[in-house]
């Protein structure tokens, strides 16, 4: 029995109990026993990730390496038998981009060659330059005066030069290694009904802007514009990071006009050309960019594909993650692992048989990486608001992410009300022989880091999925290292077993999940990310 029911039941059993009881859900246990055959038997996850990484990666968002990707999930799902595979595009606006060469060597006052990658959206170098580099330390919290005098005292300096930004940082060795699983008991606390323990996303408002300081984005966006106006031949940033670990982003403004040749160089080779600079020698770089654009970029698609719904077709559980990736890898833990774990789950659900009532839809987002933008276009386009609903948005029945890197599925939380957390606990509760303890409601309509938050934010259940960290925030996450090789088969296994279970019990039980009522829903947030 259900802890809650126990104070209630004692008030009201002499009356009605039975019409305050919230039924224990009803678990089929034959379809969950033929799930963990299908996934440990016949499992795809590898062969899809191989597609998605080795053949298709990087996947940026507006780049042909994406489309082919999201072209091949069509086919490859069609082949297993989901229906309705399809392309919905949406409007990125911005150009797509892709890198195809890049190399950086110190040709003076030592030679060797140096590890960097491209930041994305800029353009590349007029066949191989050489230059002398230059250090600019750009004043933190400038003032507007201070910036203005900045840039007229470097003006003449960085013409013609490659310009490091900043002094290398200080990345202190690593005496601690990161925990890799989450304990039992931590995760069990996290996911206790009763009195659950932290866990779940941080909030919150970012920190007022200073008075009189110029804020970081527009130093950044000035920056750009000055080396462009001054001539700088090149840009280099530091990684900033332990062992050769490079996060290369993008320019903000996805237009390759407003910066220079740009790279991203590991924090080894940015401190060595740092101390030969600080000694007074000269330092210069030799550089080859190949970076192209593509127009057609501005139209970015969704990627979705169906098993039909039976008596309730109408109504869809929906389940995914972004197939979209940084540049400076193959996006394997970011994301393909999460694509490959949820079209496993589609799958699996597709090869035992099941005639589900609800239409059960896998959808692979893009431009995540960019902020969301291709589940808002989704939810926008086919739900609403809770404030201004579209008709699917009353016959939806949950969206379930994944977007954490390798790490087995280890808890979920719901967007709604504690009851819609009762019901996925209790049909994912055979799980935990594989470290799957729990569901919790979430009453945040905050945009997060992630596409469930696209589907909270509307109001509509949305249920992300908790993982083992593995080497994600240590290692992987939007990293150079996000390759293949950081994927361990059988955490994506153990996922895709209790996502397809919790998929199922959605699509086939009498109800919709319950939903806040309309006094208890949030009001939209004011601020997002
Ligand atoms: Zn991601």
């Amino acid at each position: 029995m259900n802890y809650r029911l126990i104070p209630v039941l004692t008030l009201t059993a002499l009356f009605s109990a039975t019409s305050v009881m919230v039924a224990q859900e009803k678990v089929d246990k034959d379809v969950q026993w033929k799930i963990r055959r299908e996934a440990t038997d016949n499992s795809q996850i590898l062969r899809t990730l191989h597609f998605l990484t080795d053949v298709y990666g990087p996947r940026l968002t507006g780049s042909p390496n994406l489309k082919a990707a999201q072209e091949w999930v069509v086919e490859e799902t069609a082949r297993w038998g989901l229906k309705n595979g399809k392309l919905e595009p949406w409007n990125f606006g911005h150009p797509g981009w892709v890198n195809e060469k890049l190399s950086v060597h110190v040709v003076s006052p030592v030679k060797d060659s140096l590890i960097a990658e491209a930041l994305a959206w800029t353009p590349g170098t007029t066949g191989t330059i050489t230059a002398q580099t230059v250090q600019l330390n750009v004043p933190s919290q400038p003032t507007k005066e201070v910036l203005a005098k900045f840039f007229d005292d470097n003006r003449a300096k960085v013409k013609g030069k490659i310009a490091m930004i900043g002094a290398p940082a200080a990345v202190p060795v690593t005496i601690l290694t990161p925990q890799k699983r989450r304990e039992d008991n931590d995760v069990r606390a996290q996911y206790d009904p009763v009195n659950p323990s932290g866990g779940g996303f941080p909030g919150g408002n970012p920190p007022a802007p200073t008075p009189g300081v110029v804020p970081a984005n527009q130093v950044a966006e000035q920056l750009d514009q000055f080396l462009v106006a001054a001539g700088a031949a090149a840009r280099v940033n530091d990684a900033g990071r332990e062992h050769g670990q490079i996060r290369a982003f993008n320019n903000r403004t996805f237009d390759v006009t407003k910066a220079v040749p740009t790279v991203v160089m590991r924090n080894e080779d940015y401190g060595r050309l740092s101390r030969l600079m600080a000694d007074g020698r000269t330092v210069e770089l030799e550089l080859t960019i190949v970076n192209k654009t593509y127009p057609e970029g501005a139209t970015a698609y969704n990627v979705v594909a169906e098993i039909p719904g039976t008596d309730k077709a109408d109504e869809v559980v929906m389940l995914g993650g972004h197939i979209d990736s940084w540049h400076s890898a193959t996006g394997a833990t970011d994301n393909a692992i999460g694509c490959a774990t949820m079209m496993e789950a589609i799958r699996i659900l597709q090869a035992i048989g099941v005639k589900p009532r609800r239409t059960i839809r896998l959808a692979l987002w893009s431009g995540e990486e960019q902020g969301l933008l291709g589940s808002q276009a989704y939810v926008k386009e086919h739900f609403g608001m809770v404030e201004n609903p579209k008709p699917a948005h009353a016959k939806f029945a949950g969206y379930f992410n994944i977007d954490s890197g390798t790490g087995r599925a280890r808890g979920m939380s719901v967007f709604g009300p504690p009851d819609a957390a009762k019901i996925l606990r209790e049909a994912t509760k055979p799980f935990e022989d594989n470290g799957f303890f729990g569901v919790n409601a979430t009453q945040s309509r905050r945009r997060g880091g992630t596409d469930s938050t696209s589907f909270n934010e509307a109001g509509l259940p949305g249920i992300g999925i908790q993982q083992d960290p593995i080497e994600y925030n240590s290692h992987t996450w939007h990293t150079n290292l996000d390759t293949y090789e950081r994927i361990i088969e059988r955490d994506a296994q153990q996922s895709a077993m209790v996502i397809a279970a919790a998929v199922y019990q959605l699509a086939m039980r009498d109800q919709l999940l319950p939903r806040l009522p309309k006094d208890k829903m949030p009001a939209l947030p004011t601020t997002t990310q």
